[in-house]
């Protein structure tokens, strides 16, 4: 089980390869990014409650929070700060989300934090900042939705599908890979980093 020191130093680390890849301009537009206010609802939808893990409930990623209930959060005045701080990337509602449906119409939760992950490549490892679209594993398809695929493609980055903490794989879209369409990179058991929603803006 992750913690939460592990979950603000990974947090770091994302920041910090941000700035090393595009200066305190790409840190400053990713921090923008995170605290945007939502433009959407949630509705009904409660998956972001079940599918990712908060580390300050000890809960793990795909496990439903035992404060969820009928009307949402059974403990919503007083629910974590990361709790407090999350919005996936739909309820933002930015452009690279038109026509993209309800999280839990499609079965997945795309992430507003990034993550690194470390893959293979044929000349050495490279540590790749990744999307983090969270997969129900009851529906372990859900990631070839076409509205989520042309939106990887269009925003141009390498997504990191978790089916929890500790399994998923690296998706690179056709804007990255010269022509060789969809490449999907193993998958990194036991390599995909802590993660707590919410934990790098403390
Ligand atoms: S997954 Fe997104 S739309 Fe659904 S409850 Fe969470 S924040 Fe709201
Ligand atoms: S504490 Fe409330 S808002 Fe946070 S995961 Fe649980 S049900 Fe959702």
């Amino acid at each position: 089980m992750y913690t939460e020191s592990e979950a603000v130093e990974h947090a770091r680390d994302v920041l910090a390869l941000l700035q090393e890849l595009g200066g305190w301009e790409l840190v400053v537009e990713y921090m923008q990014h995170i605290n945007l206010p939502p433009k959407r609802q949630c509705g009904d939808c409660q998956l972001c409650c079940t599918l990712v893990p908060i580390a300050e409930l000890g809960k793990p990623a795909g496990q439903r929070c035992q404060h969820q209930c009928n009307t949402g959060c059974a403990i919503y005045p007083t629910r974590p700060g990361s709790c407090r701080a999350w919005n996936c990337e739909w309820a933002l509602g930015l452009a690279e989300t038109d026509g993209m449906q309800r999280p839990d119409q499609v079965h997945y939760v795309i992430d507003t934090v990034l993550d690194i992950v470390t893959v293979t490549l044929p000349d050495g490892k490279e540590k790749l900042l990744v999307m983090q679209v969270w997969v129900d594993p009851n529906w372990p398809n859900a990631h070839e939705d076409p509205g989520l695929r042309d939106m990887i493609d269009r925003v141009a980055q390498p997504a990191l599908i978790r089916f929890g903490s500790k399994r998923g794989f690296v998706l690179i879209p056709p804007s990255l890979t010269s022509g060789r369409g969809w490449i999907e990179l193993g998958e990194p058991t036991n390599e995909l980093d802590p993660h707590s929603r919410g934990a790098d803006r403390t």
